[in-house]
């Protein structure tokens, strides 16, 4: 008996489908080639990385770090006990004395391949395994004693017992990328890419996952396209160039009503950014009272977030905060200028921001976000911004950084609001055949015009004529090649323009002519 499937995409997920994955590709494409006039190379990290290195790179106290990370354990340490540890840790309760004596014999294998992995290196010997492992051991041979007493008497211990098994740390804990940044920089260490010619020009396109509340333009697999510049300099024309190509690719990509903010937020030395936030503090204090919970926990947090806050009741009060520009060292300050100028001499139009903020350390002088219309309050399609201490703080040389991530999903939907969908996806040629000669001549006549790059559609089994012109129709199809057994012994093919129902005759090479001169002509076929 057929049931029916419930199976579905987990929610934050979705399928992309044709035709909207011809829009995702050709937004690709346009990256893969603006940004390769720009002279950035392709990197694609993994999607999975030690959880540690996304708590360094985002930050431990990040909502992303703190609640939104897709986490898992890695078991290749040991295939046997990962299959002992999910068979006693998915075990139900016992029901009867076998059962119980069953458990029990599992869990005493686990208990000898934990302590002989213990001693070969396969399982940490950290207090908390070995603590597991006594727990285990202590629950284990509770159960042959009370095996006949009922599942009201064992039932607790194989529940004690499978707490016991999960407290065993089998592996690495590891993390689905949040973000890329991160993963770019483990490589450019890992590869020792401070060798290569200065700086290392990258860019990255693929899913992100983090567990956010999903909604319109939000997703937990989202997908973005990025780029990082990483090496010795922080010259203000790097800043500058790193805009200008986002700025051209969605200018090439069609997105015309974008908007680029900038800000500076100085860097984290004493007679900058520390100090401009001590003010901020000091301002925030003076009107607590009159601020939502969130921002009032902020100013003891992170004040700089208060700034980010979209409540409508705030926004007064935050237009009367002080003002990171004004408070920026020399240098920062310097920096600033010079890469407003630097802008200005690239014609890329920018509006400044000081409400612009980065809430890590590591981020540091320029940030930038491009808006795009339509998109509601997920309107951001591109963060970006300076971390000159990243790459150090993952373990790696002094190295200065700049990138951007653009968020693929809202620059689609934004696309699509403005009437730059896909097409739906038609057909150059769709070939009607009828009879086994026929047949043979229709796969080669498909070979050839596939070979010739046209898009073909040959229908697997034999339909009659007038239901293949139907099934061509359908299908958006721009001819129909009819192949019967007379067009084939006569060597003469019927091409029939589906829009007008026109026909005319052809050779087959007369025929791959006119069709490629058609598609020479530029006409979409
Ligand atoms: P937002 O303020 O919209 O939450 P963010 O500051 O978390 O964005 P970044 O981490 O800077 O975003 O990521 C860069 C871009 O990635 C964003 O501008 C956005 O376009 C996109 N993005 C971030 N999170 C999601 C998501 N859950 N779904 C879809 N796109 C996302
Ligand atoms: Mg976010």
């Amino acid at each position: 008996m057929a049931t029916k499937s419930k199976f579905q995409a987990i929610r934050g997920t979705r399928d992309l489908l044709p035709p909207e994955t011809a829009l995702w590709n050709h937004v690709e494409q346009t990256a893969h080639s603006v940004f390769g006039t720009f002279a950035f190379g392709e990197i694609r990290p993994p999607v999975f990385e030690p959880t540690e290195l996304f708590a360094r790179a985002v930050g431990g106290d990040t909502d992303i770090v703190s609640k939104e990370m897709y986490t898992f354990k890695d078991y290749d340490s040991s295939q046997e006990l990962q299959g002992l540890w999910i068979l006693i840790f998915s075990a139900k309760d016992p029901k009867t004395q076998d059962e119980t004596l069953d458990l029990a014999k599992l869990a005493g294998k686990l208990i000898a391949v934990g302590r002989s992995a213990l001693e070969s290196g396969q399982l940490s010997k950290t207090p908390e395994n070995l603590r597991a492992l006594d727990q285990i051991e202590l629950y284990a041979s509770k159960l042959p004693g009370i095996a006949n007493q009922g599942q009201r008497e064992t039932g607790p211990v194989a529940a004690a017992l499978r707490d016991a098994v999960t407290e065993l740390d089998l592996g690495d804990e590891l993390s689905l990328r949040p973000e890329a940044t991160a993963s770019v920089c483990r490589a450019y260490i890992e590869h020792g890419m401070q060798q290569l010619p200065q700086p290392v020009k990258v860019y990255y396109m693929g899913p992100m996952f983090r567990r956010e509340r999903p909604q319109k333009g939000r997703y937990r697999q989202f997908y973005q396209i990025g780029a990082e510049v990483l090496g010795g300099s922080d010259a203000p024309a790097i800043d500058a160039e790193v805009i200008e190509m986002v700025m051209t690719f969605f200018d090439r990509v069609g997105l015309s009503d974008v908007e680029l903010d900038i800000n500076s937020i100085g860097h984290n030395a004493p007679d900058c950014r520390p100090a401009y936030v001590q003010k901020l503090k000091a301002a925030l204090e003076q009107v607590k009272d009159k601020l939502g919970a969130d921002s009032q926990r902020r100013i003891e947090t992170n004040p700089l977030r208060v700034l980010d806050s979209k409540l409508e009741r705030e926004q007064a009060i935050i237009a009367t905060l002080p003002r990171i520009a004004d408070h920026l060292c020399t240098e920062c300050a310097a920096h600033y200028a010079a890469v407003k100028r630097q802008l200005e001499l690239r014609g890329v139009f920018f509006k400044e921001n000081w409400r612009l903020v980065r809430g890590l350390d590591y981020y540091m002088r320029t940030t930038f976000e491009i808006t795009a219309k339509g998109l509601g309050s997920q309107n951001a399609v591109c963060g970006g911004g300076r971390y000159d201490g990243l790459v150090e703080l993952l373990g790696g040389p002094p190295t200065k950084g700049i990138g951007f991530a653009i968020g693929e999903d809202r620059l689609i939907l934004s696309l699509q609001e403005n009437g730059k969908g896909a097409a739906p996806q038609g057909r150059d040629v769709y070939i009607a055949w009828m009879g086994e000669r026929a047949y043979a001549t229709a796969v080669r006549a498909a070979k050839d015009l596939r070979n010739a790059g046209f898009s073909v559609e040959l229908p697997p089994t034999e339909l009659k004529f007038g239901k293949a012109l139907e099934r061509a129709d359908k299908l958006g199809s721009r001819y129909a090649l009819i192949l019967g057994d007379n067009e084939v012994s006569e060597g003469s093919w019927t091409l029939k323009t589906l829009a007008d129902g026109t026909q005319q005759k052809f050779t087959e090479p007369e025929l791959l002519e006119f069709l490629k001169s058609v598609k020479a002509s530029g006409e979409r076929l």
